[in-house]
């Protein structure tokens, strides 16, 4: 091979190399839930549950969903977003001091498009995390991209920071933001139950308290039929002991 044809041929690895430092094309499901960089449920033999509330936190909801969970013995995940967070503060104590998840959810609800760049994204991520840990010293671990959208860029971004993107069952998807009705809410929640779901809820809907009321119905019901409400970590925790368990040699 000559010089020439050499050099040209470096050049030419070094362009297809460097375009696929961040592929363009979106993996799909299967492929996230086998490297664990994205968790839409959790499946398992244990009859858990996460409830997960984002948007929040709001002066009136976020206090009517956490007296509820009290008083089903529940606990739930909130992924709140950074500019609520300064407004409603003591809202997100209340939610750590009675033993729930906080998740971020972006300081300001910031939707993630083809076009975003990768420190516009992460400045969203670290800026809720900053008010977080100001108000409460500690770091959030589990994160939620607004809408559910996400990329390659995404993905690496987050994980580098420290966080697991964290989606939901897509059987799960109450709509509750859009107010559909109570009961099309807690229809959707009871019916669809499986062991391990993360189910999407919102405690900040404008103008609604539909999800407050289907979780009258819902907390209830569930527990009736022996669901445990669990936070986000502790799902993902019990299913790594449901896994260490059965690699335990029977004799
Ligand atoms: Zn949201």
């Amino acid at each position: 091979m000559s010089a020439w044809k050499r050099i040209v041929s470096v050049l030419l690895s070094l362009i297809v190399l460097s375009g696929f430092a961040y592929p363009a094309q979106k993996h799909d499901r299967t492929f996230y839930e086998k490297t664990g960089e994205i968790i839409w449920e959790v499946p398992q033999q244990e009859k858990k549950i996460a409830l997960t509330f984002d948007d929040g936190p709001s002066e009136e909801t976020t206090g009517q969903i956490l007296d509820l969970l009290k008083e089903y013995h529940a606990k739930a995940t909130f992924f709140v977003v950074g500019n609520r967070v300064m407004e409603y503060p003591d809202m997100v104590k209340r939610e750590l001091s009675e033993g729930h998840e906080i998740g971020n959810h972006t300081f300001s609800h910031y939707y993630l498009r083809n076009s975003t760049k990768s420190l516009t994204f992460q400045n969203e991520i670290l800026n809720t995390e900053k008010v977080l840990v100001e108000l409460t010293g500690m770091k959030p671990h589990l994160f939620r991209p607004p809408g559910g959208y996400y990329n390659e860029q995404m993905v690496h971004d987050t994980k580098k920071l420290g966080y697991t993107t964290i989606l939901w069952s897509w059987h799960q998807d109450t709509n509750d933001w859009r107010r559909p009705g109570v009961r099309s809410i807690s229809k959707k929640v009871i019916t669809n139950a499986r062991n391990g779901d993360i189910v999407l809820l919102h405690d900040y809907v404008p103008g609604s308290n539909q999800t407050v009321k289907a979780l009258k119905v819902i907390l209830p019901e569930l527990t009736k039929e022996g669901f445990q409400f669990v936070t986000v970590s502790e799902l993902i925790s019990s299913k790594q002991e449901e896994g260490a368990r059965n690699q335990i040699p029977l004799y």
